[in-house]
């Protein structure tokens, strides 16, 4: 009886042991399965190395004469590899990096045990070898990648120019120091806030356009910013002055910004009330950016073309 037990029990861990198997077994395939579903669809060429542990032919992959800026990814999960600052010209046939982004690639002895492999730490996909004391760049390190394993994202282009138009008088001056500022990458001097279409220069003058002597400014939002711009504005004119600016008498002489987005105008207002608690009297109106007339050819860049100095605005510190 004992015996028997004994045998039924046996009997009874191998069966529990077999299902427990299975199930693992069944388990882990649909794990497998999930896995794979999520990643890019390969096809049998990019199988051939991603998988299969293949190389591409020397000097045929798409990124080994390839110099654009961006991030290269893996072909199989998208997962971040390689950026192109890192990339560098070996001239062995396969696209060369002497960093990896960190933790995006792991290395692992070949099964001859005689190079590194490199594959994707996310996904596993082959990507190639590892070389490392060859001399090619002061890291001394050559991830030797295959194209076909490799996606390329390019680098989203830099933010554009941006403009600002900033009226503060007799507009020669104006353009006078904001053409100097940092990240400044032209002026144009013109006309702006009135409704004569095509002012000319003693339209404006005579004072019946509504029109105001405006300076146009392109900067690149990655050296400047409008603010820095705006506080310039401020510091190289009078802008407390209520009828024009200097010995410069009249509407078309005013201070005003005009500006482009709401994001200009929150700047603007901000400065304006930290002159105001400066107990500068400030006579600055903000006023949406409108249509900008340029100026007759023989107004641009003044100053610049004549040798002379800005009669009417001079620098003064107010921030
Ligand atoms: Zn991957």
């Amino acid at each position: 009886m004992k015996k028997r037990m004994t045998i039924v029990s046996v009997l009874n861990i191998f069966l529990f042991a077999f299902i427990a198997y299975n199930l693992i077994l069944y388990h882990s395939t649909m794990m497998a399965k999930d896995k794979d579903m999520k990643y890019n669809k390969l096809t049998p060429e990019e199988e051939q190395v991603i998988i299969q542990k293949g190389t591409e032919a020397p000097f045929s992959g798409k990124y080994y004469n390839f110099t654009e800026k961006g991030t290269y990814t893996c072909k199989r999960c998208g997962a971040p590899l390689y950026r192109s600052a890192d990339k560098f010209d070996s001239f062995c046939g396969w696209p060369s990096f002497d960093n990896e982004i960190p933790n995006a690639v792991k290395r692992q002895v070949d099964a001859d045990g005689q190079r590194t492999e490199i594959i994707c730490n996310n996904c596993g996909a082959h990507l190639g070898h590892v070389f490392i004391g060859e001399g090619f760049t002061p890291k001394n390190v050559r991830h030797c990648v295959n194209s076909i394993s490799l996606n390329f994202v390019p680098t989203v282009a830099e933010e554009k120019i941006q403009n600002a138009y900033f009226a503060g008088g007799c507009f020669w001056g104006t353009e006078y120091y904001l053409q100097k500022a940092k990240g400044v990458k032209s002026t144009t001097v013109g006309y702006m806030g009135g409704s004569k279409a095509n002012p000319t220069y003693k339209e404006v003058c005579e004072g019946n356009t509504g029109h105001v002597e405006t300076v146009k400014v392109e900067f690149d939002p990655n050296e400047t910013s409008f603010e820095e711009l705006a506080k310039l504005f401020f510091e190289i004119h009078d802008p407390t002055q209520k009828n024009g600016q200097g010995p410069d008498i009249g509407e078309q002489y005013l201070s005003v910004i005009f500006y482009t987005n709401d994001e200009q105008k929150q700047i603007s207002e901000k400065l304006l009330k930290i002159l105001h608690d400066k107990d500068y009297k400030v006579d600055t109106r903000l006023i949406k950016a409108d249509k900008f007339w340029k100026a007759e050819d023989y107004h641009q860049d003044y100053y610049q073309h004549n040798g002379k100095q800005p009669y009417c605005h001079f620098y003064t510190k107010r921030f």
